[in-house]
């Protein structure tokens, strides 16, 4: 999760493996409200975890409904007992972030479950969600009699919904509901309108053209599931029977979100080229999501895709892609990265029937055109579609993408970083006709509305070229604080980070553990050779959460003694250890980057990197720093002793014939004497910056 204010990724120029979705926005949010409504205790599995779903839970619980997580053997169950049909709570506000999904059908249900039984209900968002229109819903809610209040700007939340107990709805005449800007206000009404059923059949019409109808069928079909069939005569009239009511199906399971899986799909096209596919499981043949229609889509432009129930795998096929035209309002969410396919296309690729990205997270027609053309396309847009002509073979640029708040520019506009791949020929027989491009997505956190790990799922399957990856090389002597300056600055980039004196440390523990001397070059370098070390979750991953594991045994504690220290520091003065693990050091050079921090980081193992840094401070100042450390750690130590310690240390590390402690050549100094480590970390930023082609 990169919480960060832009993450940097490097030219990529291949994908393959397996991708595992996160479980669908729309159909998790409708389970979560129908869950939360019906009569009993709802098992649901594989429900997205995102701001989105997370907002709608937020105000189920407000509403008085009881939520449980469980750890089940196939993932979290969360256990939903609803209302039955019974307002719980008959006041509440509801703060709702930027959940269409969550403001259009709950602002339905609570209007017309406080119409009947009483109740005074604030609705609000961020401040964009009072910007998306929701007047259409409004305009078919108080014909029936509901009183709603709205308290900004007419059409708009936020939206007050009252009502007394023993009140009547006029459920006898069909209730009219616009269809052109939104099918959420279609939804909702399809949601809501089942609780008050009771008097009689209630029909609603659609006036105009409905749009996005297989959000519609999503609805349908989880009304079905929880007991409401719903009669749908075309898309003009839906009549819900006299005496509907919510049940329970017991367990529910939450398929993959199928825009979420556009983005792969994409990629499978672009950049699954070396014989591997890309699979993506979670969302299959038998999605009931409209989205998954992108692949005929993606088909069109060149993907090859295969699929059965709950997986797709997908190829590129044709290269260049070929642009396409196509009416999207099918498909309005993943149309979105068919922008950005776009890019990759042998011609210009428009897309009509897309109003309603003006009304989205942001105005997504705007918002995309201004993006694309910062990398290199020609853009027209109009009212209701755009038309992306590629960048010309040496017209890439690097961009530094804006956002907007917009999960799915962010996501979508990601794809843009395989340009290593653009007006290459298949195979790779001719390299590349431009220089590959890194491209800098700004607020990379807004992907957590649907899809919180898009980023960890992108780095999981995307490859590089290995030097097109970014390091940082930081060193310096002890005590300088160089270990925790690398892993603030590779937080700060969300790059991966290499505490190379960690692999020298746990050398020093292997050979304790298996009796090898610490002068015995051979057996020392062959157990260097074969270091099972493990990082935080998985093999090879960072050391940020600096938590270790060797031969699976956890030596976090362990590798930070002084003993392992001064091992360390006899170990790594042997050539052959050096060289043995030099391999284990080269794999951390991985998407999207990498801040090493150790002595011959700068000069040996990443001698190109991009920016190597130096960090002194004063003997005295370091003496200092390490004896508030001991202090702090209830050890107790002498200033004056730790200070001689150092110098000797400093003195033997620069005069060691193996591997010096000298800055390299390249190397910025940075005395960190007087600043603090934020100071020291904006500096090495700043510098950072300065190297960045993004301005
Ligand atoms: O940085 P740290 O204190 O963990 O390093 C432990 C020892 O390993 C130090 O004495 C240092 O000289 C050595 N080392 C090295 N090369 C590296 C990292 C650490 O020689 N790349």
């Amino acid at each position: 999760m990169y919480d960060i204010p832009f993450l940097d990724l490097p030219p990529l120029n291949g994908a393959s493996g397996t991708v595992r979705l996160p479980g669908s926005k729309s159909i998790s949010n409708r389970v979560l409200l129908l869950a939360g409504l019906a009569a009993g205790t709802t098992a649901v599995h594989d429900l997205l975890d995102s701001d989105d779903t997370r907002v709608m839970l937020d105000a189920l619980r407000t509403l008085g409904c009881a939520l449980r997580h469980e750890r089940g053997p196939h993932g979290p169950v969360l256990h939903i007992t609803g209302l039955g049909g019974r307002l719980a709570v008959h006041e509440a506000d509801l703060f709702l972030g930027n959940a269409g999904t969550a403001m259009r059908p709950l602002a339905a249900a609570l209007a017309v479950l406080a119409a009947t039984q009483g109740g005074n209900f604030r609705l609000h968002g961020v401040p964009r969600m009072h910007e998306r229109p929701i007047g259409d819903l409004v305009d078919a809610l108080r014909p029936l009699g509901c009183t709603i209040d709205e308290l900004g700007t007419p059409g708009y939340p936020p939206l007050r919904l009252r009502g007394s107990a023993g009140g009547g709805l006029a459920t006898d005449t069909a209730i009219r509901v616009r269809g052109e800007v939104s099918s959420q206000f279609l939804t909702a009404l399809l949601l809501a309108l089942p609780l008050v059923s009771g008097a009689g059949d209630i029909a609603i019409e659609v006036d105009g053209e409905l749009i996005s109808k297989p959000y519609i069928d999503i609805t349908l079909n989880l009304l079905v599931r929880f007991g409401i069939a719903v009669q749908r005569q075309g898309w003009q009239r839906f009549v819900i029977a006299r005496g509907s009511a919510y049940h329970s199906p017991g367990s529910i399971h939450v398929e993959g979100d199928a825009s979420s899986a556009s983005y792969f799909i994409a990629m499978g096209a672009i950049a699954a080229h070396g014989g591997a596919p890309l699979r993506i499981e979670g969302v299959g043949s038998d999605s009931i999501q409209g989205d998954i229609r992108f692949i005929d889509a993606a088909v069109a432009m060149g993907a090859q895709v295969s699929s059965g129930p709950g997986w797709l795998q997908v190829h590129r096929g044709r290269w260049p892609l070929t642009g396409i035209n196509l009416d999207c309002n099918h498909i309005p969410d993943a149309a979105m990265t068919l922008a950005v396919m776009a890019l990759y296309a042998d011609s210009p690729t428009r897309l009509t029937g897309i109003a309603s990205w003006r009304v989205k997270e942001t105005d997504r027609i705007a918002a995309m055109a201004a993006e694309l053309r910062k990398l290199g396309a020609a853009v027209v847009e109009g009212a209701d579609f755009i038309e992306v002509t590629p960048p010309a073979a040496g017209a890439w640029r690097p961009a530094a993408i804006r956002t907007y708040d917009d999960h799915r520019i962010a996501m979508g506009l990601s794809l843009a970083a395989f340009n290593a791949l653009a007006g290459m020929a298949t195979g790779g027989a001719a390299g590349p006709v431009h220089a590959p491009c890194p491209l800098r997505i700004l607020d990379p956190r807004c992907v957590a509305k649907t899809f919180p790990d898009y980023f960890e799922a992108l780095f999981g399957v995307a490859t590089a070229d290995v030097n097109d990856v970014p390091v940082i090389a930081i060193d310096g002597p002890t005590a300088s604080g160089k270990g925790t300056l690398a892993a603030a600055v590779a937080d700060a980039l969300g790059y991966h980070l290499l505490d190379s004196g960690a692999l020298y440390r746990a050398t020093g523990v292997a050979a304790q553990w298996d009796g090898v001397e610490p002068d015995d070059e051979v057996g020392l370098a062959r157990l260097a050779g074969l270091l099972d070390l493990r990082f935080g979750h998985g093999p090879l991953t960072d050391a940020h959460s600096s938590r270790a594991w060797l031969r699976g045994q956890e030596v976090s504690d362990q590798l930070r003694t002084e003993a392992a220290g001064l091992l360390a520091s006899r170990v790594s003065a042997l050539p052959a250890v050096r060289v043995a693990l030099q391999g284990l050091q080269l794999a951390f050079r991985r998407p999207p980057g990498l801040v090493a921090d150790g002595r011959d980081m700068g000069t040996v193992v990443f001698p190109g990197a991009s920016l190597k840094v130096f960090l002194t401070a004063s003997a005295g100042e370091r003496a200092e720093r390490r004896h508030k450390q001991l202090i702090s750690k209830g050890i107790s130590a002498n200033i004056t002793d730790l200070r001689a310690d150092l110098e000797a240390r400093d003195a033997r590390d620069q005069s060691r014939s193996v591997a010096p402690l000298r800055p390299a050549e390249d190397a910025l100094l940075l005395d960190n004497s007087n600043l603090s480590i934020e100071a020291s970390v904006q500096q090495v930023l700043s510098w950072w910056q300065l190297r960045r082609p993004f301005r």
